[in-house]
């Protein structure tokens, strides 16, 4: 890729001191771009000072980062101009680019599908009418589908909103993401079937992906993506209720426990506990006599 092409004239890219920090392709818009801000900011990267119309950002010794479209990202990295990514995993795909995936960042959750008009009495791609017109943004994704399938269609290719080319007659079928599936029923869309399962990925290339920088911050951003889903309770357990305790507080490697000053008859728990049980975990807690119970948000979690 010419470097050129992503920033306009007058920013060098290449020409920048490279020593042997790490660069960082991001997302430079939209949901993808605030989901993956906040992530680096929880692992202590901050970039919230940063106008989203930067182009280039230098983070601290060890980080620079290049905000450019999800979609080029893939072969910026490709082609050595970023050392590491995200974006969404849909555009990693149809890139063809042989990327290793690093972390699944869990945001930005879509699917890439065939769907057709509602009055189509298709029910899956195989019973779509021998070279109908399909609309889409992703060719390499949608051919490499329809040949899998033996299924001889005609692409048309459109760089966005591919939802209305059957209404506007350019298309009978389309290839295209979709999250709620509201877009497709607004524009009297069905879905068939799925051709890629999407969500936002951290990618190197391969010569990248064993370098100590690169899985430092494969680790940072996993530690704060598993945190977000835990959380760290404490409480006051009655001794007599001590064992029954530990049986409902699995915990990382079992509760903490420790005993309190004085012959309180209580000795002080802690565990990590998914941020999905908490509320049943305090109740069953609560039945057991512990008192005093606290529960935290977790920064970070690294095991
Ligand atoms: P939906 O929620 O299915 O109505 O999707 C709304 C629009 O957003 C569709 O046009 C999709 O192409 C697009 N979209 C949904 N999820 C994503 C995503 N994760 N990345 C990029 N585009 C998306």
């Amino acid at each position: 890729m010419n470097p050129d092409a992503l920033f306009p004239k007058g920013v060098s890219v290449v020409a920048s001191n490279r020593v042997s920090s790490l660069r960082l392709a991001l997302p430079n818009k939209g949901r993808l771009s605030r989901d993956t801000r906040a992530l680096l900011a929880d692992a202590g990267y901050d970039l919230t000072a940063v106008s989203e119309r930067s182009l280039r950002v230098r983070v601290d010794d060890e980080l620079e980062v290049l905000f450019v479209r999800a979609q080029d990202i893939p072969e910026l990295i490709q082609d050595g101009l970023a050392d590491v990514g995200v974006t969404g995993w849909d555009l990693v795909v149809e890139s063809e680019r042989p990327l290793v995936e690093l972390l699944d960042l869990g945001f930005g959750r879509c699917r890439l599908v065939v769907a057709t008009t509602q009055d189509d009495s298709a029910t899956s791609a195989m019973q779509l009418r021998p070279g109908s017109r399909v609309a889409t943004s992703f060719p390499n994704s949608a051919r490499r589908f329809f040949e899998t399938k033996r299924l001889d269609m005609r692409l048309v290719d459109v760089s966005g909103a591919a939802e209305a080319a059957p209404y506007l007659g350019i298309a009978d079928v389309i290839v295209d993401l979709t999250s709620s599936g509201e877009t497709l029923r607004a524009n009297g869309l069905r879905e068939l079937e799925t051709i890629t399962e999407s969500t936002a990925r951290l990618v190197c290339s391969k010569s990248q992906a064993e370098r100590a920088e690169v899985k430092a911050l494969a680790l940072a951003l996993e530690s704060v993506l598993r945190a977000r889903t835990q959380r760290y309770l404490m409480a006051n357990v009655p001794v007599r209720s001590l064992e029954r305790v530990k049986a409902v507080l699995p915990g990382l490697n079992g509760p903490t426990v420790a005993s309190v000053a004085g012959d309180s008859g209580f000795a002080a728990i802690a565990a990590v506990v998914p941020e999905k049980d908490v509320r049943k975990t305090i109740s069953s807690l609560r039945t057991l006599g512990c008192v005093g119970i606290l529960v935290t948000r977790i920064e970070r979690l690294v095991q």
